[in-house]
């Protein structure tokens, strides 16, 4: 019988079965695979695509086999033992395939695996054998039953283990062509080819009795059934083959997705913001935990509430507009806690359209502190720590805004203010006192100001005023006031401090355009109320900005005039009243600027001491003076004295009696023909003036005191210091032929400076008249215009020579 099947066998069907159970063992490993990816509910349902393609799989394979053995009888199938067949494959197939696809896998599980996978082919095949009628009784060769059964087992063991192996291999590197997975699905292919074969090889087939045997004719070829259902399995495993593709697809997809929303939430979950979404009307839909933190609002508590419970009012709920107008933007605002206060925050608001649905994501962040950090660097930068006022900073800032916006019909006025003499207190009492007496002066300034004036500590002992609109006379009213307040004794430390102020005024617009220039204008108009004496206000003038600008320029020029040889030496011959001889000459300073022309001394020598410029040029003064002097005497000529002017800067300087010995060094001169004419300032400053005085006596020289009469000069401090001449001043000769009192003074002069034997000389003298009556009292020398001007060293040595000829 056996050898009779194999040649009733058309291959074309046979080898359409097999590759029938391949695929559909393919498919159904792929299903199983896809199960395997998933998690929850689609799981089931892979497992069951997947067990249903390898029962029908395994059915088709039957049906396309049984279809390739040629009978010549009609088989037919009972409907219930196909069902039972397919059912009973599709069965133990789904419990093979959960049992692999479980993730804690154990070796028992793969066995079993391979049992139920076997036992569906095997159950499969026999009930399917079961469910023909063709009118034949099936006998079976048991040996060859159970090599059947064999072939099934190992095979779909070996199919599995190589399942499990490919099976393992990571999601994204799965490879649908990799060898092992093809490899299981032959296996698989086998187990059910091989099974089938093996099994139909141990049937035989005995006919039964006649009348039970079906004589119908098929109505279908078999092959070309066999290739219809073949083709239509194959066509299903395709679709299902898509099918899983898309669905991988679909769901990498979906896990971005996932992802993404995953991220989303634990990156809003730890933001350090607030990330707030609304709806359209201000509902809160989302509230992160940052948002809790911010404004004490449990998430619970806010969902679908009103975003108005997060302002103190501004944003009304219906006014969702205004929201509206900062979005896209950065905004600060006002927010408010559960507990009730309020604090700054900063919103940035984005508006999102779904299809016609608007929400909004809020991004809040609490700036409390840098609000707070930023108040207190505006109070560092913009604030006087001492005395509390704001500072210059603040001063510019306030003034170029003002100023700024002001129209050219507002006005304003700045007060520039200066304590006098500041720098001596803090010399004399120390930098405590004198931080004690500016916080007090701030103290004294405010309470004369009214609340829009603005006081500023500029630096130092300097403040400014700036009065909004003011008029000339409210401004002349507060300096004032500020004067008398400032005048009252301050009480520091036990201590009687009198302080006084100098105040420059200037008005806006008036004196200037802009800030900077009103500022400079307060500060030229300060500098001349100090320049006048100080305790004073003085209102800026374009007389005033010149002379100051003038000296400016001087004192810029008169660095430099000491290096280019624009400094002269002048002299005025000093005359012996009672023989008309020359016995001497005063050294006269002279600067020969190369644009003003000549400068008076009297202008320059005060800027040379403010700038102690006159240390260079008094020493050059005095080189110049000793050289001329040295050559007259080395011509022959008999000069008895040149005198020279001395400034209290070059006295009090330590150097100055070095300096004077190298320049007699230098000369070769004898001390006793230099004369040094003291100010009274340098004699008021008794206690460093003595010993110079008497250190300059010693070595010879002699002193002279300049001037005399016009200072506050006290006659008893005369007799303390080792003077050699009175200089008695030109405005009391000058006026001695008008005034009785001016000749009073000068007889009295004359005789005290007798009685000190002190010698006397006059200077200023113009006149015949003033000479004659200098004749009169008894003055011993004078010099002056009526005898000559200062000379250049040039036109000294045409005089010098003149009077050796005339003697
Ligand atoms: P001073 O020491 O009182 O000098 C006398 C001033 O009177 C000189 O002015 C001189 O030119 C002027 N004078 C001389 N005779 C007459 C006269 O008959 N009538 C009038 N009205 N004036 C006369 P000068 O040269 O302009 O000097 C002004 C002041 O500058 C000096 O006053 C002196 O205080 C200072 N000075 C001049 N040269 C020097 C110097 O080398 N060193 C220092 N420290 N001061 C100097
Ligand atoms: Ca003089
Ligand atoms: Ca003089």
């Amino acid at each position: 019988m056996h050898e009779e099947i194999l040649g009733q066998y058309n291959w074309w069907l046979v080898v359409l079965s097999i590759a029938v159970s391949i695929l559909s063992s393919y498919t159904a490993l792929l299903l199983v695979r896809r199960m395997m990816q998933t998690e929850g509910a689609v799981r089931w349902k892979w497992l069951l695509i997947g067990s249903l393609t390898f029962g029908v799989g395994i059915w088709s394979m039957h049906f396309v086999a049984m279809l390739a053995y040629k009978m010549d009888m009609v088989v037919t199938y009972k409907a219930w033992g196909v069902t039972l067949s397919v059912i009973a494959a599709i069965f133990s197939s789904f419990l093979a395939f959960y049992l692999i696809s479980r993730k804690e896998r154990r070796w028992f599980h793969h066995i079993l695996g391979s049992v139920l996978i076997g036992l569906s082919i095997v159950s499969m095949h026999y009930i399917g054998m079961d469910a023909m009628e063709m009118g034949m009784r099936i006998e079976y060769d048991p040996l060859w039953v159970a090599l059947s059964i064999g072939i099934a087992l190992a095979a779909s063991f070996a199919a599995l283990q190589l399942f499990t192996i490919s099976a393992n291999v990571k999601r994204e590197e799965a490879d649908y062509t990799n060898l092992k997975w093809w490899g299981s699905s032959l296996g698989m292919g086998a187990a059910i080819s091989g099974m089938h074969y093996t099994g139909m090889y141990s049937a035989s087939f005995h006919p039964m009795e006649e009348e039970k045997i079906s004589s119908a004719v098929p109505v279908i070829d078999p092959t070309l059934l066999g290739l219809c259902i073949a083709f239509g399995v194959m066509a299903t495993i395709g679709f299902l083959i898509k099918l899983i593709a898309f669905d991988t697809k679909m769901e990498s997809t979906t896990d971005r997705l996932h992802l993404a929303n995953q991220m989303y939430k634990s990156i809003v979950e730890s933001a350090n913001d607030a990330v707030i979404t609304s709806d359209a009307s201000g509902r809160v839909l989302s509230w992160n935990r940052a948002a809790e933190r911010i404004f004490g609002h449990r998430k619970e508590d806010m969902y679908g509430k009103s975003l108005r419970k997060l302002t103190p009012g501004p944003y009304e709920e219906g006014d969702l507009s205004k929201m509206v107008q900062v979005i896209g933007r950065t905004v600060e605002l006002e927010g408010l806690h559960k507990a009730g206060h309020t604090f700054p925050v900063e919103l940035s608001l984005a508006k999102i359209d779904d299809h016609g649905k608007v929400f909004y994501i809020g991004i809040i962040r609490d700036i409390t502190e840098r609000k707070e950090a930023h108040a207190r660097i505006q109070e560092l930068v913009f604030k006087d720590d001492l005395t509390q006022l704001p500072n210059r900073r603040a001063l510019y800032e306030y003034l170029f805004e003002s100023m700024q916006k002001e129209k050219s019909d507002a006005s304003s006025a700045v007060m520039f203010l200066d304590l006098d003499r500041f720098k001596h207190v803090n010399d004399v009492y120390g930098h405590r006192i004198g931080d004690l007496l500016l916080s007090e002066t701030a103290e004294r300034m405010r309470g004369c100001l009214d609340e829009e004036d603005l006081l500023v500590r500029q630096s130092g002992d300097e403040f400014v005023v700036v009065l909004p609109e003011p008029s000339e006379g409210e401004a002349r009213r507060k300096a004032e006031s500020i004067m008398k307040a400032m005048a009252l004794p301050f009480l520091i430390d036990d201590r009687e401090i009198y302080m006084s102020v100098s105040i420059g005024i200037s008005l806006f617009p008036k004196d200037g355009h802009d800030s900077e220039l009103i500022l400079k204008h307060a500060d030229t108009a300060m500098y001349q109320a100090k320049q006048s004496g100080g305790n004073q206000y003085v209102f800026f003038t374009n007389q005033i900005s010149a002379m100051i600008s003038r000296k400016v320029q001087l004192e810029a020029g008169l660095r430099k005039a000491v290096e280019r040889g624009e400094i002269e030496v002048h002299y005025q011959p000093q005359i012996k009243v009672s023989t008309g001889d020359v016995i001497g000459f005063e050294a006269l300073v002279r600067w020969r600027h190369p644009h003003l022309g000549m400068i008076s001394p009297a202008e320059f020598i005060p800027i040379a001491e403010e700038t102690k410029l006159i240390i260079p040029l008094g020493e050059l003064v005095l080189r110049e003076a000793c050289v001329q002097f040295q050559k007259w005497v080395d011509a022959g000529y008999k000069v008895e004295r040149i005198a020279v002017n001395l400034s209290s800067v070059q006295f009090r300087q330590p150097s100055f009696l070095k300096v004077v010995e190298r320049v007699m060094e230098e000369t070769g001169m004898a001390p006793r023909h230099l004369e040094f004419e003291l100010t009274e300032s340098i004699v008021q400053d008794s206690e460093t003036a003595i010993p110079v005085m008497h250190e300059l006596k010693r070595r010879g020289f002699t002193l002279s005191l300049d001037d005399f009469g016009t200072g506050y000069s006290s006659l008893s401090y005369l007799k303390d210091f080792p003077l050699d001449t009175l200089k008695i001043d030109k405005s009391f000769i000058q006026t001695i032929n008008e005034n009785y009192k001016e000749r009073a003074v000068v007889d009295a002069i004359i005789s005290i400076a007798a009685k000190l034997d002190l010698s006397v000389i006059a200077e200023g003298v113009e006149t015949l008249e003033q000479l004659e009556y200098l004749q009169g009292v008894g003055c011993e020398e004078y010099q002056g215009y009526y005898f000559s001007p200062p000379l250049s060293s040039e036109k000294v040595w045409t005089l010098l020579k003149k009077c050796a000829l005339s003697q």
